[in-house]
């Protein structure tokens, strides 16, 4: 039998790799865990968690103007102070990245703070050349951003440098029209910033569904963000006051102050040495894997976004997790990647799981849908003009709800409990049968006409 420096040796600290080496070691494995940047990846430093904290930051702007209608004294001019939130958001991420390194040191797992290759089916390299060997690799490195190939593109920025600017932009261009373009126009129209969004086509949020991304973008457009579509970048150049101005396609260029790329992910296996140990990469340079995780090595493992499955830290989690108990719990594990929720926090928020309406059509043929177009009760108190969608999808066969889909305040909290239901395949009638928990928004699911 040969012997290996270590039973696991994982290539990525983020939220797939970390739990698939917390696991390991917790099964008996003896394990390394190389990574380049800081221990936690997308989601804890750049990604998720300090974008949450953004988003609850933005969210006072609403409230201090609503808390007049509710009595409170409020000055006419609140003043934001950007360099106190980044610098508290900031901090917690510090405060969680100790805490994930803390956990893998408590399991167990070396931390080896190095970038590190493949260099064969058992054998990987540090930055400081040093070769370690391994029974197993994982590859965990995740996703980056995309930037388009425009002249000037390097005066962009992308989701990971967005936590760190040193000012607020007074006016700032935000390309892409997904998930990360959505949720930081909220964030910084709340905080006071001209935002401009710029897509390629005209639809926002692909995969959603159409009435529920309608609405967002009805909401969005009333808060005043300015959305052009068909604009593909021509050029982006830097005045002499720092300013940049933007030439695209199909439209006048516009001039500001910082221009945010968030035109998808890609993942990251350049460089990594995957052709020396036979790994394949898909045409989008995902790591190719098995239900098992398994790639085309018989060594070598993959999970989370390097594999562009389905880019959410919960599902890297559970990837992570299904590795460890398959490879080193005897524990064959595979990750059920039906009915899983997902939740844009724009303002307001939007939720969804399931089927979309078309989607369903499609597949199904015969669809019933059910609505409630309502205003919630703070904003009706608040003179808020602003209306909550709710939408279930259900198979006209027999009634099961295929998907729920919502625009509100609250949307991510109330559909993580209603998607277990959805999970579950219950039926409307079943919905129905439960009494309305009044007066709250989550009510009009078992209230939907
Ligand atoms: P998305 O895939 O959500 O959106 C990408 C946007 O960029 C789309 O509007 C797309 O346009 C456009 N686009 C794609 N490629 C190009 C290109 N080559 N040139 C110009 N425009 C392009 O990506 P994001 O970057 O917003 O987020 C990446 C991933 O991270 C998401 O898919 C999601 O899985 C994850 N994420 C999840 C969050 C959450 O759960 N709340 C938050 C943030 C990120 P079009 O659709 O018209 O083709």
């Amino acid at each position: 039998m040969p012997s290996y420096d270590y039973d696991l040796f994982v290539i990525g600290a983020g939220s797939g790799g970390v739990r698939a080496a917390r696991i390991s070691a917790a099964h008996g494995a003896k394990v390394a865990i190389a990574e380049e940047h800081r221990v936690g990846g997308t989601c804890v430093i750049r990604g998720c968690v300090p974008k949450k904290l953004l988003v609850y930051g933005a969210h006072f702007a609403e409230d201090l103007r609503d808390a007049a209608r509710f009595g409170w004294e409020v000055p006419d001019q609140c003043a934001f102070d950007w360099q106190r939130l980044r610098d508290n958001v900031l901090g917690e991420v510090d405060r969680l990245n100790n805490a994930y390194k803390q956990t893998l040191t408590n399991h167990g797992v070396e931390i080896i703070h190095s970038r590190a290759t493949v260099f064969g089916p058992h054998s990987v390299k540090l930055a400081d050349g040093r070769e370690v060997s391994a029974k197993t690799i994982l590859i965990a490195t995740g996703a980056r951003p995309h930037i388009p190939s425009c002249p000037g593109h390097e005066h962009g920025i992308t989701s990971n440098e967005i936590f760190h600017l040193d000012t607020l932009p007074k006016r700032i261009l935000i390309a892409g029209a997904g998930y990360i373009a959505n949720e930081f126009a909220g964030i910084f129209q709340e905080f006071g910033t001209k935002v401009t969004l710029i897509n390629r086509t005209d639809v926002i949020l692909r995969g959603y569904d159409e009435s529920i991304r309608d609405r967002l973008l009805q909401i969005s457009m009333t808060k005043g963000i300015d959305f052009r579509f068909h604009a593909e970048f021509r050029d982006i150049s830097r005045g002499d006051d720092g300013s940049l101005t933007v030439e695209m396609m199909g439209h006048d260029p516009i001039t500001v102050d910082c221009v945010l790329f968030a035109t998808g992910r890609v993942p990251n296996t350049e460089g990594l040495g995957l052709e020396n140990a036979g790994v394949e990469i898909d045409e989008k340079g995902a790591v190719k894997v098995d239900a098992q995780n398994r790639s085309t090595c018989d060594s070598i493992y993959a999970v989370g976004d390097v594999t562009n499955r389905v880019q959410l830290t919960p599902v890297a989690i559970r990837e992570g997790q299904a590795f460890a108990d398959t490879v080193f719990g005897d524990k064959p594990t595979t990750v059920d990647y039906d009915c899983i929720p997902s939740a844009v926090f724009s303002h307001p928020p939007m939720a969804g799981v399931g089927m979309t309406e078309s989607e369903a059509k499609e597949k199904l043929g015969s669809v019933k849908v059910y609505t409630s177009d309502f205003r919630a009760m703070k904003n009706v108190l608040a003179e808020r003009n602003e209306r909550a969608l709710y939408k279930m999808v259900c198979d006209g066969a027999n009634g099961k709800v295929v998907g729920l889909h919502m625009i509100g305040p609250d949307a991510p909290e109330i559909l993580q409990a209603a998607a277990v239901a959805v999970k579950a395949g219950l039926t409307k009638d079943q919905f129905d049968q439960t009494v309305a928990l009044h007066p709250s928004m989550a009510e009009e699911l078992v209230l939907l006409k």
